[in-house]
């Protein structure tokens, strides 16, 4: 049995300081039940935690660590930046091959503003949306979450769905009043939406595959057609791919799927670990923000050197080696042996999968919506999810979040993973 002792130790001192003890909600197993398992260190695929337990481990810090942890070059980067200086408030070299590089792995994007995290990027975005049409109505779908923004913390997915939070207290009424939100892959809606609201609707965003109520694929059809209706209704799509971005290839969701959106979000893997985000699209919205423009957004640490190292070296390897088919056959493997796992033990579960991202859902019936996600047993996850753990496997402490794949991964931990879940669903009424 491993020992938890100074975790336990460690969270019940923070939790006298810092609220519920950590600094994002889902860190706090609320969902799950038991003590946060607190990290000293990690590389490739492994986590060891306070107490010198070590996890085979696919939650990637949400998604960023797509190389997995402490790749050497991103390290030796980091340190040599870090030597040169660690924030200077004033213009890089460096900033501007990271533009580079995002516009030449998204061609939708002309022109892009670093910021420094996801929820920055898509509240940037909306504003921007705002400013470039004259409207104010932004339509998002149930179950996506696109950060903390006000406006958007309205059925949003990730910890908010986590914890049962409707939308959030200290938010004032008129702040989501310009917020409708609809179900994901439902087209009639979006449609009825802007039907309701003929004139008004500056932006629809949406995470083009939404992984923040779980792993849900769009139906086919579905984002052009979320695309060619917003366009004929004079509003703007923001793809919020702070996940898909670099995570389902090079170019996003957008690639994926061969699309282009007006304006993209980006965050996470963009800063290989380190703190940044973006955004970006077609030019003549772009020129909109200040200084160019009159639409004010800034930040003291944006474009910090460490960060846009972080990013620059995670994109530069991801480029060599472009690990795509590779990390989504190990994943492909992974939904596989779950689907067989849960189906010997028993046990309803759903696997649903895309590129190096999924999630089994403990429900009887495919998810293709938040309505649909909603309908899992979390229950039964929390159960999974401790078993897990306990048998030395991390996974994200929610039923709705992804389990990601990295290049560290390799098959014989997909296997590991496999067979310790095999054991973990025949245990999970016990
Ligand atoms: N958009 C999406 C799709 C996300 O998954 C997240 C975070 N999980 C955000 C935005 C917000 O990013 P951050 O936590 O860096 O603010």
């Amino acid at each position: 049995m491993r020992s938890t002792k100074r975790s336990r130790e460690l969270f019940e001192l923070a939790s006298k300081i810092v609220p519920g003890g950590v600094n994002s909600p889902v860190r706090a197993f609320k969902a799950v039940g038991g003590a946060p398992t607190i990290i000293r260190s990690a590389k490739g695929a492994r986590l060891t935690d306070v107490d010198g337990n070590e996890y085979l481990e696919f939650l990637g810090s949400w998604g960023p660590m797509i190389l997995g942890h402490s790749h050497p070059e991103v390290v030796s980067a980091i340190q040599e930046a870090a030597a040169r200086g660690t924030s200077y408030g004033a213009s890089t070299e460096l900033e501007l091959l990271l533009a580079e590089k995002i516009c030449s792995f998204f061609p939708s994007i002309e022109s892009v503003r670093l910021v420094s995290s996801g929820t920055e990027a898509t509240m940037s975005a909306l504003r921007l949306a705002r400013a470039f049409t004259g409207r104010s109505t932004v339509v998002k779908f149930d179950g996506c979450y696109h950060g903390h923004v006000d406006s958007l913390l309205v059925k949003a997915g990730s910890g908010v769905a986590t914890l049962g939070i409707p939308g959030t207290p200290g938010i004032p009424a008129e702040f989501t009043a310009h917020t409708a939100s609809v179900p994901f892959n439902d087209l009639p809606a979006l449609e009825a939406v802007f039907d309701r609201h003929a004139g008004k609707i500056a932006a629809v965003i949406l995470e083009p595959v939404p992984a923040n109520m779980g792993v849900v694929r769009p139906v086919p059809g579905f984002l052009d057609s979320v695309l060619s209706l917003a366009e004929k209704n004079g509003a703007l799509t923001i793809f919020d791919e702070v996940i898909t971005g670099f995570r389902l290839s090079l170019g996003g969701a957008q690639e994926t799927y061969g699309l282009s959106a007006p304006l993209t979000c980006l965050g996470k893997i963009v800063g290989g670990g380190l703190p940044i985000g973006a955004y970006g699209g077609k030019r003549e919205i772009m020129q909109m923000i200040a200084p160019e423009g009159p639409v004010y957004q800034a930040g003291t640490l944006s474009g910090n050197p460490l960060a846009v190292t972080a990013g620059l070296k995670t994109l530069e390897i991801l480029e060599r080696e472009k690990p795509y088919r590779q990390i989504e056959s190990l994943a492909q493997r992974l939904a596989r042996g779950l689907a067989d796992g849960a189906r010997q033990a028993g046990v309803s579960v759903q696997v649903q999968h895309c590129g190096s991202m999924l999630t089994p859902f403990f429900t009887e019936s495919p998810v293709k919506n938040f309505e649909d996600a909603l309908k899992a047993d979390t229950g039964r996850f929390a159960a999974f999810f401790r078993s897990m753990l306990d048998a030395g496997v991390y996974l994200a402490p929610s039923q709705f979040e992804a389990i990601f794949v990295s290049m560290a991964h390799t098959i014989a931990d997909i296997d590991e993973a496999v067979s310790k879940a095999g054991e973990a669903l025949k245990r999970i009424d016990d």
